[in-house]
């Protein structure tokens, strides 16, 4: 029997085909990687977005390496998302600035 679950793009994790969200890591869109921002769709390896130009390369806090904005650092395996503590928002990101991508309130 084949499996039709596929792998989550953030966390590589099994997850269903229909699934708007990754129940693992929470991040939207899980089979398309997109700009946080615009949500053009981006491919892995790109420094910048090619619609807003939004890099797309974050410092791991963890390791303190260039990794790209991923839900995972690359070189350590650190977790980069922070979830929006607006109520209303709540919008699972990876964090970039000190700014919410979609309410641009200041995360924590
Ligand atoms: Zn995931
Ligand atoms: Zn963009
Ligand atoms: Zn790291
Ligand atoms: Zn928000």
């Amino acid at each position: 029997m084949a499996d039709y679950r596929h792998f989550c793009i953030y966390c590589g994790k099994l997850i269903p085909p229909d699934a708007k969200l990754c129940p693992f890591c929470g991040m939207e869109d899980p089979f398309t990687m997109r700009c946080p921002r615009c949500r053009n769709v981006i491919e892995k390896g790109w420094a910048r977005c090619s619609c807003c130009g939004l890099e797309l390369f974050v410092i791991c806090p963890s390791c303190g390496k260039r990794t790209f904005a991923a839900s995972c650092c690359e070189q350590c395996g650190a977790s980069l998302t922070v979830r929006c503590a607006n109520r209303k928002c709540g919008f699972v990101q990876v964090k970039m600035g000190d700014r919410c991508l979609r309410c641009n309130k200041k995360l924590k």
